[in-house]
């Protein structure tokens, strides 16, 4: 039995061919199960009962169970725990914004990464996600939405996703490009490439694979810290892949000009990484990358004493980014009431 949201649009095309069914089939169960939300084939009396036997046979439909949905009373964020068909658990969050509604989804249980200042990144990584799982946060995301019209957004339908929750994508760079495929094709979920963010530490081969596997990706870099010693110490994937190492590869496959902007995040923690000196090093080292720059006060998670600086400090340090030209924004975490903050997903097994 094979997940039928593992599969990419041209799996199923190979398998329906390979059952000698027509392929137009394959169209058919991908706009069931992603425009519509009705997986099930035998839901769709317009298809034939070879195929829907054949699939019964050869498919399972496992989405996660969702089994909590945690609602903030401030900005109207859904935080979805979820639990997968080993009974592991993760979490994936629905954002409604004033123009559009974004995803927040998982890439894998736990995360290899460890960085200091993140909750998630203190459970080690568990297992990766596959294809299915991450398809199947959007899916089940679309799915309550229909389910509460009442909940107040612009959006009946996730627009935007955001590879920010837990994991780092990059550690598991096939699922991610199965799931990139099956977001973005207009027969399944549809949404454009430029709508999707694949953020990561600064995983430089994962870059490579994923990159050469979907060239237009939007990519997303933590950055944190542009003292390679300190970045280190807050991040360790800093000392396998330099930031100074990433930085200079990103410009060559996102020269300035080149439309594809990175997205860097900087999340900022009171007297590590919040000098104006250290927003002067930033934008020495961007120069000639096509990027932008989020700045995201540090939700801060027990134990750590780490704290966000004042609001003074964050618009000084943007000031210094502004005044050279540079796009950047202050990005405030959604769900901080909810627990579903940058950094906050962590789950007990
Ligand atoms: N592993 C990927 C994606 C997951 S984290 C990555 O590192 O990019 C998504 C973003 O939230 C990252 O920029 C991460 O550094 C940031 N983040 C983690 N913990 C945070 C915290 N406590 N406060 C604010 N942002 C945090």
């Amino acid at each position: 039995m094979r997940s039928f949201y593992d599969q990419p649009l041209t799996s199923l095309e190979r398998y329906c061919a390979g059952a000698r069914l027509p392929q137009i089939h394959a169209r058919n169960l991908f706009r069931n199960a992603y425009k519509a939300l009705r997986a099930d084939p035998e839901q769709d009396e317009r298809l034939p009962r070879a195929l829907t036997a054949a699939f019964a046979r050869d498919f399972s439909l496992p989405l996660p169970r969702v089994v909590e949905a945690h609602r903030s009373a401030y900005d109207h964020s859904v935080k979805l725990l979820l639990e997968l068909s080993d009974g592991l658990r993760v979490e994936s969050v629905i954002m409604p914004e004033s123009q559009r509604l974004t995803l927040c989804i998982s890439s894998q249980v736990g995360c290899a990464q460890a960085c200091v200042f993140c909750h998630t990144g203190r459970m080690g990584l568990t297992r990766n996600l596959t294809a299915g799982e991450i398809v199947g946060q959007v899916v089940l995301a679309d799915l309550w939405l229909a389910a509460h019209p009442d909940w107040p957004s612009v959006e009946r339908r996730v627009g935007n996703v955001v590879f920010m929750g837990m994991g780092e994508p990059l550690d598991n760079v096939d699922a991610v490009a199965d799931a990139l495929s099956i977001l973005t094709d207009p027969y399944g979920l549809a949404l454009g490439l430029r709508r999707i963010s694949v953020s990561t530490a600064g995983h430089l081969e994962g870059i490579e694979r994923l990159v050469a596997l979907v060239p237009n990706v939007r990519l997303a870099l933590s950055v944190h810290s542009v003292d390679e010693q300190k970045r280190s110490k807050i991040m360790p994937i800093n000392r396998r892949w330099p930031l100074a190492s990433v930085i200079s590869r990103l410009k060559e496959l996102r020269p300035e000009g080149n439309g594809i902007p990175v997205m860097l995040q900087y999340t900022m923690i009171k007297g590590v990484n919040d000098s104006v000196e250290e927003a002067a090093r930033l934008v020495e080292l961007m120069r000639g990358l096509e990027a932008k720059v989020n700045l995201i006060p540090l939700n801060p998670i027990d134990p750590t004493r780490l704290v966000a600086p004042s609001p003074e400090t964050i618009q000084a340090f943007r000031d210094v980014l502004h005044a050279a030209g540079v796009r950047v924004m202050v990005r405030y975490s959604k769900g901080q009431d909810i627990a579903a903050a940058c950094g906050q997903l962590v789950v007990r097994a």
